[in-house]
């Protein structure tokens, strides 16, 4: 789609939201006015023919990630999973609070779901730091084990992109008898990922990340074993959301047949961007480090605030101040500060996402707008500064 600027401009967020892609929103689309048949009402064909459809998602599903079919429980997105996923840990733990560790880069969603589990008396958190280019020490994971019952890594982070060691981890954890919950939303199909050979105990992520829409996601675990597609249960199981599970089946499929060579893709236009980025911006700081998502830049230009930076740029070109969850709010990045990033980098931190439909032109034209746009900036504050 050309993303002109009545568009909004180029699209570089896509560690927000990704478009869904058209052959995700054709099947979408009949599901929603030709096969609408509610996949619990399996008295006639319209039945029928949902549920046939929930269960061949379900499979294409199981197979981006190497995983069983039975494990893959529908959600409305990696928030409700994570939160089924707690719940579940939760009722592991019999007389005592769980003992959760998490890293201190995690996403809100998971954060936000174990202070709440702390709150109530539930679990108790143990921080795992990062290192200024937000890597993490598989050694400092190691040590907490013995201390721990759930441990929390995300497979790659929302902000700087940095991919995290989590099949170490999880031989790591399971040796340690220690449940593991990956937060996967960014790196499905675009990190390699094998839950037959390191089955998570809890894996979860979400379709409008993978292009596929919003309200749709799953979690997938051999420990969890879903009553019905919400993963709810009780007597009464929730009437599925099959055009979203459809899409989300197609939209992992695309990732298994698409979703590498795309990375390679976007590793080498990110490449360029930076280095076009570097050659026009004086004292430009990269942010984060290898391994990291192919299509994720992370920046920061000292002396030009991020929230007059992208003022400028509206219309023009989509980046961020920082996470989707953020946006808006405008607060500090809890990741840029666990990272101990000095003051002037945080509040000049710009997060750049490729995607699946950005090109070597969308790369060129954004990054002349992106250097001109922290020029003007940088160049107006010191006139108001003499
Ligand atoms: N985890 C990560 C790493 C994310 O980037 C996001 C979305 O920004 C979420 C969880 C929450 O996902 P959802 O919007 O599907 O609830």
């Amino acid at each position: 789609m050309p993303m002109t600027e009545s568009t909004g401009g180029i699209y570089l967020d896509h560690h927000a939201t990704t478009p869904v892609d058209p052959r995700v929103a054709e099947a979408v689309m009949r599901y929603m006015v030709e096969e609408f048949g509610n996949a619990n009402s399996v008295d006639h064909v319209h039945g029928e023919r949902a549920a046939a459809a929930i269960e061949a998602a379900t499979d294409t599903v199981a197979e981006l990630l190497s995983a069983d079919s039975a494990d893959v429980c529908f959600t409305s997105g990696s928030t409700h999973a994570i939160e089924l996923a707690f719940s579940h840990a939760l009722g592991t733990v019999e007389g005592s609070p769980l003992r959760v560790a998490l890293s201190r880069v995690e996403h809100p969603a998971v954060i936000d779901t174990a202070r709440r589990a702390e709150r109530l008396g539930m679990a108790t958190l143990q921080w795992i730091d990062v290192a200024p280019d937000a890597s993490i020490d598989l050694n400092r994971i190691e040590g907490l084990l013995p201390e721990v019952d759930l441990l929390c890594l995300m497979a790659a982070n929302n902000e700087v992109g940095t991919i995290y060691p989590v099949a170490k981890a999880y031989e790591l954890a399971a040796a340690a008898g220690v449940a593991m919950l990956v937060d996967a939303t960014q790196g499905v199909g675009r990190v390699p990922l094998d839950l037959s050979e390191t089955p998570f105990d809890y894996f979860v992520f979400s379709g409008h990340k993978i292009h596929a829409p919003k309200g749709v996601g799953a979690l997938v675990s051999s420990v969890y074993r879903a009553e019905n597609n919400y993963g709810l249960s009780g007597s009464h199981a929730a009437t599925p959301n099959v055009p979203g599970i459809v899409g989300l089946g197609i939209a992992c499929r695309l990732m298994s047949q698409e979703g590498a060579t795309d990375e390679q893709r976007l590793r080498g236009l990110s490449a360029l961007m930076r280095a076009e980025l570097r050659a026009t911006v004086p004292d430009l700081v990269l942010n984060g480090s290898d391994p990291r998502l192919g299509g994720n830049i992370h920046i920061s230009a000292p002396g030009a605030p991020n929230d007059l930076v992208v003022a400028r740029l509206r219309n023009e070109v989509a980046i961020s101040t920082g996470a989707a969850c953020m946006s808006g709010a405008q607060g500090a990045s809890h990741v840029l500060q666990a990272m101990g990033l000095p003051q002037d980098v945080q509040e000049s931190a710009l997060r750049i996402g490729l995607g699946r439909h950005t090109t070597r032109e969308d790369v060129l034209h954004a990054t002349q707008r992106i250097a001109s746009a922290i020029a003007s900036v940088r160049t107006s504050l010191e006139r108001h500064n003499a």
